[in-house]
């Protein structure tokens, strides 16, 4: 039996298989709704194209074990959902390719989607596009070498990129001798994107361009009724839009310090913010008539690394903590961000590490955030005030001074504010600890203020970790700028991701 495969490519994280399903024994219409398969490592899926059943999938398994000595082997075997009577274990085998044997995962039979022949072209597209916009400036001749397409292919899908204006064509590059390559990169400013960053006291507005550089940033504070400042915030979008009448606009990204229902949009809870239940996303939607994404804050964070780079290049497990009234845990895990049921995951911050701590507005005691957050070393500032009548160390001993001011203080050698970002570090480290040893991210990233005070609070946070560490996990624990706006920046990548995302 001899299978001919009109293609085979290995795009980098994408192993794909265009199969012609040509069968020299029984000839191409024996399995005429076989056209084409894709094996993604990081989401694998089978896509067919039709109607399958249970011989074909037999096939598949067949077909995937004949490549299987030097491709990607993720084979599902019987499956009870396509064999009615031949119930089976749905398993993957191995995989010899070592750069992506650990992130195969169980085919969801739940989300199996066909795949028709625009989605070959739609992920070929996104490729380049993601290429260009990685390895700028580019060429075609590069293009096709780093993306295994054929020449032609990377020509016809560049024309329509040029001519959808996502990509422009730069000057020939002056190479010593022989033809001039002409190079690509991704056209900046293509449209124009609003960032919105909501936080408890002060949300800051921004208008950037494709490559994240923001060119203008305004801050409004926060107001107590959410309903009346959604319309506020409405109103000012628009507003910033107008004020750009020579450029198109591709949505808005709001991040914001509380959990979002994925699939209804729906704010469902920010403590912080003392909003619940609330639609954030159809007043902007109305006031703006943009397209609206929203996402949890230290979500948000992860998803701008994962598009920029910057400290994660490459990494595929990546935990977020993001420090401020509150802790924000984001996690992208095998490289997809981790939601849950209801996108309520990443909660550690409500998790009791203090058993007889102060009491939450969750209602447990010491949890996670109530000890290590901005708002904790406050707290331990008022509480070490000096006594006043005999009463010492009491909540009401000393003036609340605000985070910010908290940090000069201990800067400028001040032994109160120092003593009380060392304990909030102490317990910053206890958490982390937490997440290293249950998650075992390649690299754990702390957003906030707090990593202004990184020289002092880092080394209290990595001895706490080490001492508390099970296994002696590799993570790295790394400290953001915060002068590099981490969560605007996760406000861009929520309107850029839909575009140069994969499509399944
Ligand atoms: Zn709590």
């Amino acid at each position: 039996m001899v299978l001919e495969w009109s293609r085979l490519r290995l795009l980098g994280d994408i192993c794909f298989l265009a199969a012609a399903a040509s069968d020299a024994a029984r000839g191409p219409s024996y399995y005429p709704s076989l056209r084409l398969f894709l094996l993604r490592p990081l989401d694998l899926d089978f896509l067919f194209g039709g109607q399958t059943n249970c011989a074909v999938w037999d096939r598949f398994a067949f077909m995937t074990r004949c490549f299987s000595g030097k491709f990607l082997a993720g084979i599902l075997r019987k499956s009870r959902a396509f064999g009615a009577g031949r119930a089976g274990s749905t398993g993957l085998t191995r995989c010899p390719n070592k750069n992506l044997k650990n992130r195969l995962r169980k085919i969801d039979l739940n989300n199996i989607r066909v795949a028709r022949s625009e989605t070959a072209r739609d992920i070929n597209r996104r490729t380049v596009l993601n290429l260009v916009r990685r390895l700028q400036p580019i060429s075609r001749a590069a293009l096709a070498r780093r993306s295994g397409m054929q020449r032609s292919t990377v020509s016809a899908i560049t024309e329509q990129l040029i001519a959808q204006r996502w990509v422009l064509e730069g000057a020939g590059d002056q190479l010593p001798r022989g033809r001039k390559p002409t190079f690509l990169h991704l056209n900046s400013d293509r449209a124009s994107i609003i960032g919105i960053d909501i936080q408890p006291v002060v949300t800051t507005l921004a208008v950037a361009s494709m490559d994240s550089r923001f060119l203008v940033q305004e801050r409004i504070s926060t107001g107590a009724n959410p309903v009346e400042f959604i319309a506020r915030l409405g109103r000012r979008a628009a507003e910033l839009m107008r004020s750009y009448p020579n450029n198109s606009f591709e949505g808005i990204g709001v991040s914001l310090p509380g959990r979002v229902d994925s699939s209804s949009q729906r704010l469902i809870f920010a403590p912080n913010l003392g909003w619940r239940d609330l639609d954030v996303k159809t007043p902007l939607e109305k006031a703006t008539g943009l397209p609206v994404q929203l996402e949890n804050a230290a979500n948000a964070c992860a998803l701008a690394e994962q598009w920029s780079g910057r400290n994660c290049d490459g990494v595929s497990n990546l935990v977020v903590v993001a420090v401020s009234y509150g802790i924000g845990v984001g996690m992208i895990l095998n490289g997809q961000l981790l939601r849950g049921s209801t996108g309520a995951a990443g909660e550690f911050s409500h998790v009791s590490i203090l058993g007889d701590g102060p009491v939450c507005r969750c209602g447990n005691s010491g949890c996670w955030e109530m000890l290590a957050s901005n708002a904790a070393a406050e707290r331990y500032y008022a509480e070490s005030a000096p006594a006043h009548n005999g009463e010492a160390g009491s909540k009401s001993a000393g003036a609340r001074v605000a985070f910010g001011d908290l940090l000069h203080l201990a800067e400028q050698g001040d032994e109160r504010a120092a003593k009380a970002l060392d304990r909030m570090a102490h317990y910053l480290g206890v958490g982390i600890a937490m997440l290293v040893n249950g998650l075992a991210p390649d690299v754990l990233l702390v957003i906030g203020d707090v990593t202004r005070a990184w020289f002092r609070v880092g080394p209290i946070v990595a001895q706490t970790v080490k001492a508390r560490s099970v296994a002696h996990a590799a993570t790295h624990i790394i400290a953001t700028d915060p002068d590099a706006q981490p969560r605007l920046q996760g406000t861009i990548a929520l309107v850029l991701q839909k575009h140069f995302d994969a499509p399944v």
